[in-house]
């Protein structure tokens, strides 16, 4: 471990579009790999860790609901969705030789531990890394909320959201070659300049409970390490 690191354990939000690589649906097999990669080394760099995994590579609630499907089923079988990319995560982490737990927010008793605080704490003390499934087991939300709650009940000294960009834009880079990366932004501009890099709520959690959410890009390989070292293109976005 780098001497003195801004952060020692921290949550990283993988969503389910980061894993389907460039294809439109499911998981591509290369990018998991990728992923995983950078994970094994973050934790061999001796870096505490703990993993939110998304589910819109194959289900997102909002969209099917807005096809007629029930809101809250159609959520519920978002939340099932990201179990089983928590399990492929957890299989793709395994053959790098990192230990790994799954817990789910609904319990699955066959397939994985239920969420439980307390060990899950544990679990990372013994340097295993914990994917948490299912979000917060309710209907209405994203994975974004349950990734800041999951921060703060784990103690996290920092929230990294792995996009396909690396950081918060004054414009969509993608389209607007005038746009700019934030350095380091508050959460309260994020929120009132209509950011979009997360839900609202996820924000709000995080600012209230002082953790600093890092936007970086998981599509670059060695990335994740670059930033947790202090190096690396990244914003920052906490209060001033
Ligand atoms: N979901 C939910 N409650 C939660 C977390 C997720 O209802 O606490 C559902 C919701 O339908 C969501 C889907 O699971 O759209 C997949 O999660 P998300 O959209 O966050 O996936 P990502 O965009 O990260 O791939």
């Amino acid at each position: 471990m780098t001497a003195n690191p801004p952060y020692r354990r921290i949550l990283l939000k993988v969503s389910g579009e980061v894993l389907m690589g460039d294809a439109a649906f499911g998981i591509d097999m290369a990018t998991l790999d990728h992923v995983a990669e950078d994970i094994a080394a973050v934790v061999s760099a001796g870096f505490e860790l703990c993993l939110v995994v998304g589910g819109g590579n194959i289900f997102r609630g909002v969209q099917v609901a807005g096809r007629g499907m029930e809101r809250a089923s159609a959520d519920y079988m978002g939340m099932l969705a990201t179990v089983m990319n928590a399990l492929a995560v957890q299989s793709a982490l395994e053959r790098q030789g990192v230990d790994t737990r799954v817990q789910s927010a609904i319990p699955m008793d066959a397939i994985c531990e239920p969420y439980i605080r307390r060990r899950a704490l544990r679990h990372l003390e013994k340097g295993r890394v914990v994917i948490f499934a299912a979000g917060l087991g309710a209907p209405y939300f994203t994975t974004d909320t349950p990734a800041a709650l999951r921060a703060a009940e784990m103690g996290c000294d920092a929230l990294f959201k792995g996009t396909s960009v690396d950081g918060v834009y004054t414009a969509d880079p993608k389209t607007d070659p005038k746009a700019e990366r934030y350095g380091q932004i508050t959460y309260q501009e994020v929120l009132a300049k209509n950011l979009r890099v997360m839900d609202g709520s996820a924000i709000t959690l995080a600012r209230d409970n002082h953790i600093p959410i890092v936007v970086f890009s998981i599509r670059e390989r060695g990335a994740l390490l670059k930033v947790l070292q202090g190096e690396g293109v990244h914003t920052t976005i906490k209060d001033l």
